[in-house]
């Protein structure tokens, strides 16, 4: 379940709201004009398309999907395609806008889309899911292109379903377009480094973090909430890059501690036989919330969202909370966290190293250049760290919190870029 999902179910506020509410904020802030603040409440264009499918007893079903486009104004569009039941086109306005805000962040040269078709991919065969890919393109391919709209994997989507609407887009351009969609499989031009991208990027802020408040990495104590694709690789780089002291890991089932630390690779192999993090020998088990809890440096929510609340903020004891899940620190939480004293990494700084890396995905690909391991890390390192400094000297000279930091040097940026292309 995605940020916005999550937020209508727990808060029942719809999530375009909820963007809108934290543009209103920031543009109180940064004391946009109101035309300017009025612009960027809203997206610049979307389109909604039905999509007929035949399916595979024969009978015809019609689907629905968006494409938003929230703000091109820094560059072309870019933003995930979801493929989920309970899809809606404020949902796809929200995450469209926050792409256009994490792409600013970290000064990648894209705005913010995202698209979505109501469906559920788990009751379609693969053949279906074919057909209403390539459906859902015939549909947009006017809309997206790579010097457009670049759209990529999300929720239920994945590097088969890249595949397949790289090659519907290039049939119908009469040429090979890879350049029209990132996420695809390395051997279709996607990017080395993608796999750990997320992790990585937020390590970097991590050690960034971690020097502006005194704590020595190595030997550092660490706790990650969920062990998927964001928690698994930041216990394992957190160790091996670092020397960090993996105190306690989780996933939906709960969670295992142990003093002396616990080894990333051997919990991996354990939670791929026995489908969970827990009863691992040496360690005990303990339960999300006490680890949430837990006497260590640094704090790792890599699952959910909405996870740190006013009730258990105040009992939080890390030094610092690295936001790899998008939401996990509600808005009450967020002013408990601060008064504390604890160093926040935001979620749209933290885990913004997924899109960075797709962004060289689509720079390799125009260029058809295969970037080394090397090449992709030393450039994700730059641009996270960068962004990491950005947002900490904004936090200290607006005296905000580190999210609002955020807000305030992304926004800038792109009111920057439609100030100088005239759009005010
Ligand atoms: P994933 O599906 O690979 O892993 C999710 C993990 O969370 C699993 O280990 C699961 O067991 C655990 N989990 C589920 N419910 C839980 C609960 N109630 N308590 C504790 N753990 C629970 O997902 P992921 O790709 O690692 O994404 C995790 C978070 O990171 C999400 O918020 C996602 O939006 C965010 N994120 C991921 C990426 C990426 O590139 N993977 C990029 C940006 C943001």
């Amino acid at each position: 379940m995605s940020i916005s999902d999550a937020l209508i179910q727990m808060k029942r506020l719809n999530p375009f709201e909820i963007a809108q509410k934290q543009i209103d904020q920031c543009a109180k802030i940064l004391k946009l004009d109101s035309s300017v603040h009025a612009m960027l409440r809203v997206p610049q264009r979307e389109l909604h398309v039905s999509i007929p499918i035949r399916m595979d007893d024969d009978s015809i079903k019609v689907f629905h999907g968006f494409r938003v486009q929230y703000n091109d104004a820094k560059g072309p569009t870019k933003g995930g395609i979801r493929f989920h039941p309970e899809e809606t086109v404020d949902t796809v306005r929200a995450l469209a806008a926050w792409m256009t805000w994490k792409c600013s962040l970290l000064d990648l040269p894209l705005g913010g889309a995202k698209g979505g078709v109501i469906c559920n991919p788990k009751q379609m065969s693969k053949n279906e899911l074919e057909r209403l890919s390539r459906a859902y393109i015939d549909q947009i391919w006017q809309f997206i292109g790579p010097e457009k709209d670049i759209p990529a994997p999300d929720v239920y989507t994945n590097s088969q379903i890249m595949s397949w609407m790289m090659d519907e887009y290039s049939k119908i351009a009469g040429k090979n377009c890879f350049g029209v969609i990132t996420g695809k499989p390395l051997c279709l031009g996607g990017s080395v480094g993608r796999n750990d991208a997320t992790a990585r990027g937020g390590l970097y802020t991590i050690r960034e973090a971690a020097k502006e408040c005194g704590i020595k990495l190595k030997d550092a104590t660490v706790a990650v909430q969920g062990y998927g694709n964001a928690g698994y690789y930041a216990a394992s780089l957190m160790k091996s890059e670092f020397g960090s002291k993996i105190i306690a890991v989780s996933d939906s089932k709960g969670g295992i501690y142990s003093k002396e630390g616990i080894n990333p690779e051997t919990i991996n192999e354990h939670k791929t036989k026995t489908s969970s993090v827990i009863n691992f020998q040496k360690t005990e088990n303990i339960s999300n919330e006490q680890l949430l809890e837990s006497n260590v440096d640094i704090l790792i929510p890599a699952a959910l969202e909405n996870v740190i609340t006013e009730n258990n903020a105040p009992n939080i004891k890390a030094k610092i909370v690295a936001e790899l899940a998008n939401g996990p620190t509600t808005t009450d939480a967020d002013v408990i966290l601060y008064e504390n004293g604890v160093h926040v990494i935001p979620d749209f700084l933290c885990n913004a190293g997924g899109v960075t890396v797709s962004y060289f995905e689509m720079v390799q690909n125009f260029n058809m250049y295969c970037w080394s391991e090397k090449e992709v890390h030393d450039r994700l390192n730059k641009r996270m760290t960068t962004a990491y400094h950005l947002t900490l000297e904004a936090s200290k000279e607006y005296k905000v919190n580190m999210r609002q930091a955020a807000y305030v040097v992304s926004v800038k940026r792109v009111v920057q870029a439609m100030k100088q292309r005239g759009w005010f």
